[in-house]
C-alpha cells in the first residue's frame, strides 16, 4: 500500500510513520509544514528507508497538495497534521482555525478530486482516515460516564472546537460526496518524541534541571492516558481494516489525576536518576501549583470497547510500564530534547529535507 501521513513529523505522526516503515511493507509519504512542533529528527530511524518520502507542504496549500497526492497515488491518507496544544489555542486561536479547519477542508477537497480520478475498484478500497481527539466531547466533570462514539460534541477550548469542526467536515464529505472516510478520537497520548511543552515531557525535563514542576489549579484534573505506540498500532489497524464511515474511540482505560502523573514521574526519577541537581532533596519538592487554565476540562475518559470488539485491538502497555519506558527514553535522549530547547532542530532542517 501507499500511505500519506500528514503531520508525520509530529509526536503521534512520527510514531505512525516509524510503525509503518518498521512493521509493514507499505510506502509512506509524509506531508508536513514543519511548524515548531514538526521535527524531522523524530524520523531519523526510518528516513533512509527507500519506502519513506517527505514533502514540506502546508495543508492549506491546495496546489501543492494536488501535485503531491496525484504524484504519489495513495491508497490511504492518514490525516494527523494539526495545531495541537490547548494553551497555544488560548493565546492564538487563529492558527488553529487555519490549520485544523481550513487545512482539513483543503485536504478533503484535494483528496476528493484525486479520488474521483480512480477506477471503481481503487475508489472502493481508498480510505481517508481523520485522526481526532476525545476533547471534542467536552468535560465529564461530576459523572462516572465514559465518552462513547455516540457522545454529543461539546468542545470547550479553541483547540477542541477546531478539531470538532474538522470531524464534522470529514463526516460531511463522506455523506455528501461519498469520500470513504473513517474517524478516530483518542485520549491523551504520552511516550517518546513528545514535544517538551506537553505535561509529561515538561515535568521530566524540568525535574532533571531542578526547575519548578508547574501543576494547573489543584492538579485534580483527570486524563485517560495512552502510550503513543499503542495508538499508532490502533491507527494503522483502523486505517486498513475499519468499515467506511465508522468512528472509533481509542483509549487505554487509564484515568489518572494530573497530580498523580507528576508524583509518578518524581518517583520514577528518584529510582532511575537519583543524581539530582544541587540543592534538591526530593523531586517532589519541585511541585508548584499555578493558576488554572481558563475553561480547563476536569475529566476525560474513553470507552474503547468498540475498537476492542470490532478490530481486536488492546493496548500493550499499562500506565506503569509505559511511563517507565517514557522516562527512560527521555533520560537516554537528552540530545533530542536539547536540540529542541536550543532551536537547532529547526535550523538543521535545510540539510535534511529530501
Ligand atoms: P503535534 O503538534 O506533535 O504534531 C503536529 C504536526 O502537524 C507537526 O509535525 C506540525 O509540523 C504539523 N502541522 C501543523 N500545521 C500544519 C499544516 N498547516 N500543514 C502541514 N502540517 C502541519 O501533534 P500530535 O500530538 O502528534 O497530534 C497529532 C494529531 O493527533 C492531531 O490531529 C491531534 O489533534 C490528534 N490527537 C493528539 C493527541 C495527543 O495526546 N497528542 C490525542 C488525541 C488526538
Amino acid at each position: 500500500m501507499k500511505v500519506i501521513v500528514t503531520g508525520g513529523a509530529g509526536f503521534i505522526g512520527s510514531a505512525v510513520v516509524r510503525y509503518i516503515i518498521e512493521q509493514t511493507n507499505d510506502d509512506v509519504l509524509v506531508i508536513d509544514k514543519l511548524t515548531y512542533a514538526g521535527n524531522l529528527e523524530s524520523l531519523d530511524n526510518v528516513s533512509e528507508d527507500k519506502r519513506y518520502r517527505f514533502k514540506q507542504i502546508d495543508i492549506c496549500d491546495r496546489n501543492a497538495l494536488d501535485t503531491a497526492i496525484l504524484e504519489f497515488c495513495p491508497d490511504v491518507i492518514m490525516h494527523l497534521a494539526a495545531e495541537s496544544h490547548v494553551d497555544r489555542s488560548i493565546d492564538n486561536p487563529a492558527a488553529f482555525i487555519e490549520t485544523n479547519v481550513i487545512g482539513t477542508y483543503t485536504l478533503l477537497e484535494s483528496t476528493l478530486a484525486y479520488w474521483r480520478t480512480l477506477d471503481e475498484n481503487k475508489q472502493a478500497n481508498f480510505r481517508f482516515h481523520h485522526i481526532s481527539t476525545d476533547e471534542v466531547y467536552g468535560d465529564l466533570h461530576g459523572t462516572n460516564d465514559l465518552f462513547t462514539e455516540k457522545t454529543p460534541y461539546s468542545p470547550s477550548s479553541p483547540y477542541s472546537a477546531s478539531k470538532a469542526s474538522s470531524d464534522h467536515l470529514v463526516r460531511a464529505w463522506n455523506r455528501t460526496f461519498g469520500l470513504p472516510t473513517i474517524i478516530t478520537n483518542c485520549s491523551n497520548n504520552y511516550g517518546p518524541y513528545h514535544f517538551p511543552e506537553k505535561l509529561i515531557p515538561l515535568m521530566i525535563l524540568n525535574a532533571l534541571e531542578g526547575k519548578p514542576l508547574p501543576v494547573y489549579g489543584n492538579g485534580q484534573q483527570i486524563r485517560d492516558w495512552l502510550y503513543v505506540e499503542d495508538h499508532a498500532r490502533a491507527l494503522y489497524l483502523v486505517a486498513t481494516k475499519a468499515k467506511i464511515g465508522e468512528t472509533y474511540n481509542i483509549g487505554g482505560h487509564n484515568e489518572q489525576k494530573n497530580i498523580d502523573v507528576v508524583n509518578l514521574i518524581c518517583d520514577l526519577l528518584e529510582e532511575l536518576f537519583p543524581n539530582k541537581p544541587q540543592g534538591i532533596n526530593h523531586y517532589k519538592d519541585l511541585i508548584t501549583y499555578v493558576t488554572d487554565r481558563p475553561g480547563h476540562d476536569q475529566r476525560y475518559a474513553i470507552d474503547a470497547s468498540k475498537i476492542y470488539q470490532d478490530l481486536g485491538w488492546k493496548p500493550q502497555e499499562t500506565f506503569e510500564t509505559g511511563m517507565r519506558k517514557t522516562v527512560l527514553w527521555y533520560l537516554k535522549n537528552k540530545d533530542w530534547c536539547e536540540r529542541i530547547k536550543d532551536g537547532s532542530y529547526a535550523r538543521s532542517r535545510q540539510g535534511i529535507i529530501k
